[in-house]
Order: structure tokens, then C-alpha cells, then sequence
């Protein structure tokens, strides 16, 4: 079995007497990997290399920095299926979309080293004669990227490529659900020329490594993914330092099905929207308004595509593998059960299951009659149920949409050009996909709005929150007088 280590200023430290963790195969339940419980002493070790690191990486010219995130691509490409593989162990993602998601991974890492001649600052009038204003656009210094479970190969880019091309260095925390990617990621950075210290891996409880992260003094920004419940926590503990945060949290997306839409290619949209990675997605398709003269129709075909759905061993050709881990399976359970005790009706679906005997499996549930106050339509899922109502009118459907306490991404389907122009004006989501499936692309900006964070990832946008600005006021009169 694999026993991973701190990876710290471009050394493994042995384990020694460190508490580890035990990483659960969540189809097979067995035990894949131990990983150590990093010690605040520990954390503070990878928070000083990565500070000390990032004095010399960041006069390092940035199409070189990026030379450097091109050798990590080129690493991380011909590790690819070692990656697929060890994502679908940890995580239980199927192989298919551990092999996508390992892709995206060295993609995201170029996409951001193509950046690197396109950082720019910016130069202002004076109020003054002989005075330029200069705006440097200077890197914010060491970032703390804490990670989730559900894409832990993606989210690594998405922590270190912007950081990197931008001259910060970075600690990163993986999920303890999750960390094997991020540790096989290290040995990557180990054997590449990256000089030491500006990656760095510490893995633990987030009440533990992620709060010293976030308290310490020298971090100067948290980018953290994960639920809303540990931003909220994250932000009250940098606020002891002012500590700038960037916090992509979770979602409630609605799904807004108009008379108009195409019923077969939104039954299909809406399907991959919520079942794609067994669901566990921020940006997944969490409940639908569809319009009443289209609602059978649409629930007739949804129930037949989500019955043919297929879930076990996910190294085989399934729609889905298990859940991330047990608690998540019955998170799902107490969701659906509320909804059935609240009135609704399950379609299909609705139960834990087992794959010879083994793994936390859910069920790929339909869920119908579900008003817009039950707690199926309020709280994230995140798993494979999809709750379904109904609406009359669209101002109905928008106001149902953006009474949420999340609001991450939503989406409409509909042929009426208006009708969707009015909806983008008033759908108050950081993300609106119109006739097509959830998913982001790199030079987007995916950002939530209300308690699904705070900043933002992707694109150019992105990579702003990485920079700071530093006002430069320069007066050359001096320097001319008499010459
Ligand atoms: P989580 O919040 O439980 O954990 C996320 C990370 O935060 C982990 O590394 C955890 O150890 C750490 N953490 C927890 N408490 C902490 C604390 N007090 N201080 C510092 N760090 C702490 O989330 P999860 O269960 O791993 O992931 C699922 C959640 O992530 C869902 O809510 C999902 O919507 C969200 N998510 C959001 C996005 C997005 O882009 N908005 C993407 C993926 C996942």
C-alpha cells in the first residue's frame, strides 16, 4: 500500500511519527493509501519554504515561469493514465472521466502559461505636470490553495498554474478524501527543474492544516473550493490577518424548462448536467422548473433515461461509479427520504446500493411534485437525485430561480430568443448556460455569486485574483531641469 509524505521546499519529509489517514477506495472500500496529518509546525515549515521561494521566483521572467508550467504539462501528459488511475481509486469518478479530467489538468496548466505575455499593467494621466502613474501588476505573494474532493486533479491547476504564471508560490492542501493525485502531482514537481519551495503539499483535517493556512501571516490569499459551510469558517479565520480570500462554494442550480425547448436534447442536457460525476459537481443541474404544458412530456423522457442509466465498477463502462465516501451516500439518502416525507414522489431511484456487496453507491433517482420550498429544492444534493416542479409563467420560474441562498450556475432551455434575453438580464447566477449542459470553459470566469464565494477562477478574470496592483507615482521634472 502506498504511504505518501509532506512534500515541503522540494523534499519529501519522511513520516516518522505523524498521524496518517487512511484512503478508502469508495467502490471497493478497502484501504488504498495512508497519507500524513501534516502538524501546525508542519504547515508553518511549507508556509516559510514557499515565502522564502517566492522572493527569487517572482524576478524570474514570466515566459519563463511559464517554461516551467510547460514542463509540468508535458510531466503531468505522459502521467496521464497513472493519474486517471489514481483519481478513479480515490474518488470512485469513472475511468472515462478521470482520463478527461487528468486532460484538463495539463491543458489548464498551458492554457495559463500562454498568459504569461499578456500580463499587463497600466499607465494614467497625470493630474500634475511631468508625472506618470504607473500600475505595476505585481504578484500577491504565497497562496494557500485548499482543495476539495470532487476534482482533485483539475483543481490543482486550477490553485497553481494562474499562481505560478502570475510569480506567487503555493501550499496546497488536498481533501483527506482525495490528496493520492495531488502527492503523485508532487513527485512530478520533484523530478521537474521548478525550483524548490514554490510548490508545496501539506494533507490533514481542514479544522487543522486549512486553519493554520488561513491564519498565517505570511499567506497572502486563500483560493479554496469546497462547501460553504468551511468558506464561511475560512473567511472568519483570515480576517484576523485581512488575508485576501477567493472562495468558490457550492451551488443550487436551477434548470428552467420552457414550453419551446427541444425536449429530447434538454432531457439529454439535463441529464449529464446532474449525473455526470455521480453528481458531486458545484455546477450540476440541482433542481428543475419545468412549464407546465411541457411537464409530462419532459418527465416521461427523464425517468426512461435516467432508468437506463447504468452505476458499479467504475474502471468499467458505466454512467457512474460509487459516491466519494459513505456520509455523502446518505446525505443523498436523507435528501430524497425529506422530499417523499414532504409530499414529493419518487419516480426512481431512492436508495443506497451495494456492487457485489461492496461500495457507496446511490441509486440514479427522479424525484416529482416537488414544491419549491421542500428541502430537496433548497440544500445541495450532490449526488445523482434530481427534484423536479413546475411553474406557469416565467417571472415565476426567475423568481423561484433566484430565491436561493446560492447562486453559482443556472441554465434555460428555450427556442424564443426574448424569453432568453430577458431571463439572462434577471437570472442573478454567476454562470447562465442557455440550451446546453453545465460546464465551464478555461476562459470563462466561474464565480458565484451570494454564498457560493467570493472571487473567482478562470480566464483572465481569474487570473487577476493571483496579482495585486501596486500605484506608482513617478514625478520627472527633476530629472529634466535644465538639460
Ligand atoms: P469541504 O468544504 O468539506 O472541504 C473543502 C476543503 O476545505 C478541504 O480541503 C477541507 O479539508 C477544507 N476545510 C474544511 N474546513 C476547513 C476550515 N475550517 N479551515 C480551512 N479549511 C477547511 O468540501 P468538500 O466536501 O471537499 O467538497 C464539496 C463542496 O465543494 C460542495 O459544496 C461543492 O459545491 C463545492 N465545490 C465548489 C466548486 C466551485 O467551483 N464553486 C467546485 C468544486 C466543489
Amino acid at each position: 500500500m502506498k504511504q505518501y509524505e509532506l512534500f515541503i521546499n522540494g523534499k519529501f519529509i519522511p513520516n516518522g511519527s505523524r498521524e496518517m489517514t487512511d484512503v478508502i477506495n469508495p467502490a471497493t472500500e478497502e484501504v488504498i493509501s495512508r497519507v500524513p496529518k501534516a502538524t501546525v509546525e508542519d504547515v508553518e515549515n511549507a508556509v516559510d519554504a514557499a515565502y522564502e521561494a517566492q522572493k527569487s521566483w517572482a524576478k524570474v521572467p514570466a515566459i519563463e515561469r511559464a517554461g516551467y508550467l510547460m514542463e509540468l504539462a508535458q510531466l503531468v501528459k505522459d502521467n496521464a493514465e497513472m493519474f486517471a488511475q489514481t483519481n478513479t481509486a480515490e474518488m470512485g469518478k469513472t475511468i472515462a472521466q478521470s482520463r478527461d479530467e487528468a486532460g484538463w489538468l495539463s491543458e489548464y496548466i498551458i492554457y495559463f502559461a500562454q498568459m504569461a505575455r499578456h500580463m499587463k499593467g497600466e499607465i494614467l494621466p497625470s493630474d500634475r505636470p511631468n508625472e506618470n502613474i504607473f500600475m505595476y501588476k505585481m504578484p500577491i505573494g504565497v497562496v494557500a490553495g485548499i482543495m476539495p474532493w470532487n476534482f482533485p486533479l483539475f483543481l490543482i491547476g486550477r490553485k497553481v498554474a494562474p499562481a505560478l504564471v502570475a510569480g506567487d508560490t503555493v501550499v496546497l492542501k488536498p481533501s483527506s478524501d482525495s490528496p493520492n493525485g495531488c502527492y503523485e502531482f508532487a513527485k512530478l514537481v520533484e523530478q521537474s527543474s521548478l525550483p524548490p519551495g514554490v510548490i508545496n503539499v501539506v494533507s490533514g483535517a481542514g479544522s487543522v492544516v486549512g486553519d493554520s493556512l488561513s491564519k498565517s501571516p505570511k499567506i497572502a490569499m486563500v483560493s479554496m473550493t469546497g462547501s460553504t459551510e468551511a468558506g464561511r469558517k475560512i473567511m472568519a479565520t483570515a480576517a484576523q490577518n485581512i488575508t485576501k480570500v477567493s472562495l468558490e462554494l457550492g451551488g443550487k442550480a436551477p434548470v428552467i424548462v420552457m414550453n419551446d425547448a427541444d425536449i429530447d436534447a434538454t432531457v439529454e442536457h439535463v441529464f449529464n448536467s446532474r449525473m455526470i460525476n455521480c453528481g458531486q459537481v458545484c455546477n450540476a443541474a440541482e433542481r428543475v422548473y419545468v412549464q407546465e404544458g411541457v411537464a409530462d412530456e419532459f418527465i416521461e423522457k427523464m425517468t426512461k433515461r435516467i432508468e437506463k442509466a447504468t452505476y458499479g465498477d467504475p474502471l468499467t463502462k458505466v454512467d457512474m461509479g460509487p459516491m466519494v465516501n459513505k456520509a455523502q451516500a446518505e446525505h443523498v439518502d436523507e435528501l430524497v427520504k425529506s422530499a417523499a416525507a414532504e409530499g414529493a414522489k419518487i419516480v426512481c431511484g431512492g436508495k443506497k446500493a451495494k456492487v457485489d456487496g461492496k461500495g457507496f453507491y446511490y441509486e440514479p433517482t427522479l424525484v416529482t411534485g416537488c414544491t419549491h420550498d421542500m428541502t430537496i429544492m433548497r440544500e445541495e444534493i450532490f449526488g445523482p437525485a434530481l427534484p423536479i416542479s413546475t411553474f406557469k409563467t416565467l417571472d415565476e420560474a426567475i423568481e423561484k430561480a433566484n430565491d436561493c441562498i446560492y447562486g453559482l450556475t443556472s441554465s434555460i432551455y428555450t427556442q424564443d430568443t426574448d424569453v432568453m434575453l430577458r431571463a439572462l438580464n434577471e437570472i442573478h447566477f454567476g454562470e447562465t448556460y442557455v440550451n446546453r449542459e453545465h460546464f465551464e470553459a478555461f476562459q470563462g470566469f466561474h464565480a458565484g455569486v451570494r454564498q457560493s464565494g467570493i472571487g473567482g477562477d478562470d480566464g483572465e478574470h481569474g487570473l487577476e485574483e493571483f496579482l495585486e496592483t501596486h500605484v506608482c507615482y513617478v514625478d520627472y521634472d527633476t530629472k529634466t531641469q535644465g538639460k
